[in-house]
């Protein structure tokens, strides 16, 4: 492995009703599937609309999580 950056890894965290907080990567709408504009809770498989109050988080280099917040 080379000192390359390496691109930044977008995630985003979506706040559910039921109590999860679920993340799901930046390429996700990207999948074709006909939900694609939401992201299902793996808890309770409510759909979230992504411009919906998300967090948007990058994975750092140096191995922790950083909130980006808008
Ligand atoms: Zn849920």
């Amino acid at each position: 492995m080379g000192d390359k950056p390496k691109p930044r890894l977008k995630m985003y965290l979506v706040p559910c009703s039921c109590g999860m907080t679920f993340a799901v990567s930046e390429d996700y709408d990207r999948r074709g599937t006909s939900w694609r504009r939401y992201f299902a809770c793996p808890a309770c498989g409510k759909r979230h609309d992504p411009k919906n109050r998300l967090l948007e988080i990058g994975y750092q280099p140096e191995g922790y999580w950083k909130v980006d917040q808008c």
